[in-house]
Formats: structure tokens, sequence, C-alpha cells
């Protein structure tokens, strides 16, 4: 029998959601909701966490479990598939640190969770900060992501470690060349999932699935699940735990949104000439559509005798580096960059986002505009646009359901 639930969606027999999980709506679309019965666990304490863990989680500065980590850490520590929504820096990375310190066992030296990440940044982020806060449970972890020296990789997984964080180029690699061995992997967690299934990375994904032991637990975890993504999650996923936030609630209150109108792309230097010392209050990042644009508009700056650094796909890793450091040292303020920054990278001091370019979709949008106002922190957003971008950005402002004013003079006041 069908059953109507709130917000005007149905729920379907089994043999039409089927295996999918999902409900129906009146356009007989899949729409997917947060599970029945995913109760808040309010404290730390009470999750079950081994107490060198915990430890190292208070230690680390954590007092009291986000959200999404009140919701989605019993799940995942009990083994459950897990998908987990929840808006950008609100501790969903920080989570898949502290899970995957708790379902480890470290008198093994087998590696037993693998998390893939889309860049090498994000993905050695994500394994400092198991360092960081598995600090008195020994547990050992590695990055395994391109530009890094592959002798290296060999020697750390020899010497043997818990958990790989890598980017799917370099652990495809080091799967298929037995240096990573898959066998007593119990965990595979996709951070960003839905760029890690979408069109650039999907088969490298499931060519590391296929790897994987097949009672394999795999959780995904994004700020941004599109119904498309989900859709696919059957085919890897069982009978999921989904915790989902509705695309309205998506934007932070934290986060004021602008718009500059610039008319002609002429314009956009000038502007951000005259926000120049608003860019240097805290630090901010400065989003370019392309690698190039980034490299031009560094220049520029700098011929102008404005300083900035700048950091995209096209340099050496050795380079990424050393310009990352720097920013996360808050030595260099103003960073002009690509995509390749838009998701997951935390840098507490960031409070100012520029889109230079209108990113070239919804998530995208969301993401880098989430580089700023990390946990509960205030945030600003600039949107450049030209004439012909306004309906973008309407559009944008429409689907989240949010509010991006024209930038008002005292800009600054703000951050
Ligand atoms: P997300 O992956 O959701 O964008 P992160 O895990 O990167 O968020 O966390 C964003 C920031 O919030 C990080 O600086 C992190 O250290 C901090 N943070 C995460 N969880 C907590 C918590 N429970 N208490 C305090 N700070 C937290
Ligand atoms: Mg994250």
């Amino acid at each position: 029998m069908a059953m109507t639930t709130g917000g005007g969606s149905v729920v379907v027999p089994a043999n039409r959601a089927g295996r999918r999980g999902g409900v129906v709506d009146e356009d007989e679309k899949l729409v997917f909701e947060t599970s029945k019965g995913v109760e808040p666990i309010l404290s730390f304490d009470e999750m079950g966490i081994k107490d060198d863990l915990l430890r190292g989680i208070y230690n680390y500065g954590f007092e009291k479990p986000s959200a999404i980590q009140q919701r989605a850490v019993l799940p995942i520590i009990q083994g459950r598939d897990v998908i987990a929504q929840a808006q950008s820096g609100t501790g969903k990375t920080s989570m898949i640190a502290l899970t995957v310190c708790q379902v480890v066992d470290t008198a093994s030296r087998e590696v037993q969770v693998l998390i893939v990440s889309p860049t090498r940044e994000l993905a050695s982020q994500t394994e400092k900060v198991i360092l960081a806060i598995g600090n008195f449970i020994n547990i050992q972890a590695h990055a395994c992501i391109g530009g890094k020296s592959v002798g290296e990789d060999i020697r750390k997984l020899e010497y043997g470690v818990h958990v790989v964080s890598g980017t799917p180029g370099r652990v495809c690699d080091m799967i298929k060349r037995r240096t990573l061995r898959t066998r007593a992997i119990k965990l595979l967690v996709l951070d960003e999932s839905d760029e890690m299934l979408s069109r650039g990375f999907k088969d490298q994904i499931y060519d590391v699935y296929r790897y994987l032991p097949p009672e394999l637990q795999v959780v995904l975890i994004s700020a941004t699940l599109p119904n498309e993504i989900l859709e696919i999650t059957s085919k890897f996923m069982t009978d999921p735990v989904r915790i989902l936030v509705k695309r309205d609630e998506l934007t932070l209150e934290g986060i004021k949104q602008f718009f500059v109108a610039v008319e002609r792309e002429e314009w956009k230097f000038d502007t951000l000439c005259d926000l120049y010392d608003t860019l240097t209050i805290t630090q901010a990042v400065i989003f370019c559509n392309t690698k190039r644009k980034v490299d031009w508009l560094t220049e520029k700056m700098r011929s102008n005798n404005f300083t900035v650094s700048a950091m995209h796909g096209d340099m050496p890793q050795k380079e990424r580096d050393a310009i990352m450091a720097e920013f996360r040292a808050g030595e260099t303020r103003v960073l002009i960059t690509t995509d390749v920054w838009a998701r997951g990278l935390d840098v507490q001091q960031v409070s100012l986002v520029i889109n230079y370019d209108l990113p070239n979709n919804r998530e995208l949008y969301i993401h880098r505009i989430g580089r700023s106002g990390r946990f509960g922190r205030k945030g600003v957003a600039i949107n450049f646009v030209k004439s012909d971008d306004i309906k973008i950005l309407r559009d944008i402002e429409q689907y989240y359901s949010t509010q991006i004013d024209e930038m008002p003079m005292n800009v600054a006041d703000l951050i």
C-alpha cells in the first residue's frame, strides 16, 4: 500500500522503490530522505569510543560533536553503510578521521581502511587529522597521492599502515602493483563522494572497488549529493543509513553572499584591486575557472604591486605543498586558485571567497563559498558577475533558496 508522507512524497512498495530505498514523488522521480531512527548523540563520551581515542579527540580541541557527528558517528562505527550529507565546514571530514581511528585494530599491521578524496591536498589533510586525533592510539596512516615518490609509498606500505588516505589514480596504481594489499580492508570512505562518483573519477573508483573484499563497509560523505548520485549508490551499498540535507538548508547563515555587477570581463580586475584591502583583513581565496586564468591574474596582480600567491594542478607537487604550507601558516593572505581548492580544504582563517569567475555548476558554488565560514565562523562570498552571468547567479540563488545581494560599501565590516 502506498502511504503519503510529508512534502507530497509517497512511500512506495518495495518492488517499486526497490533496493534503492528511495521514495517516489508525484512526478515518479526517486527522492531520498534521511533514514528513520537516526538519533543524535550529544557527547563523544556516549558513543562507545575507546578511551585513548577520546583523549585524542578532546586533546585536538573538539568538545562536543557537531550535528552530523552526533548522527553519523554511531552507524559508521557500528559497521553500517552510511551516506552522510551536511553543510560545508560542519565536521564531516573530521568525522571520517575519528570513526576510522575507532574501527581500526592497531594490533594488526594491515591496511583496514581506505579513504579516497578528489585532490592530493585534501587526502593529505585527512591523513594529518587522523594522525593528530589518533595520536594516543598509535595509528599509522599514509597519504597515497600523485606527485609524490612511489618509492616512499612502497616503503610506508611495506612497513605497515592501518589507514590509507589517497587520490584515485595513485591508489589504483598501488593496488595493481600489489603494494597496497586490500585483503584486510573493511571500510571504504569516499569523501566529496558526489565528485568521486561523477564522470571524472567514477571509473577509477569502480576499479578500486573491484579489488576490495566483498563484505566491505562503504561510507559516502559530501555537502552536496545530487539525486543522480544517490540513485547509483545501490550498486555498491547495502541498506545504507542516509543523513541528508534539503537543498534549501544547504547554505550557511554565517556566510553572507554578494555580487558585484562588473558588466564586462575587463572590469573584474579593477574591482579586485579595489577590494584588496578587504581581502587581506584575514585570508581570502579567489577562484578562477582555468589554470591559465589563475596564472594570468596572478601575474597581473603582482605587476600592480599586490602580494598574492597562486596554486593550481599544473604546478609541481613540491610547489603546491609549499604554497599550501605558507597559506595554512597565514604567511600569505590571498590565494588565487582553481577548483582544485573548491572542496574540503580547511583553513579556518579564510573568511572571504571571491568568485572571479562564476563556477561551472551549482555544487561547486556551495563548495567554493564553504572555504570560508568554517565550523560556524563568519564568512563572506563575493561573486563577480558580467551582464550575461546574472541569470546563472539567479539560478543558484533560486536552487538553494538563498539570497545574494549587491555588495554593500561596508563589506569589510562583515568580515
Ligand atoms: P567538513 O568536512 O564538513 O567541511 P571539517 O571536518 O573539515 O568539515 O571541519 C571543519 C572545521 O571544524 C575544522 O577546522 C575542524 O577541526 C573543526 N571541527 C570539526 N568537528 C569539530 C568539533 N566537534 N568541535 C570543534 N571543531 C570541530
Ligand atoms: Mg570535508
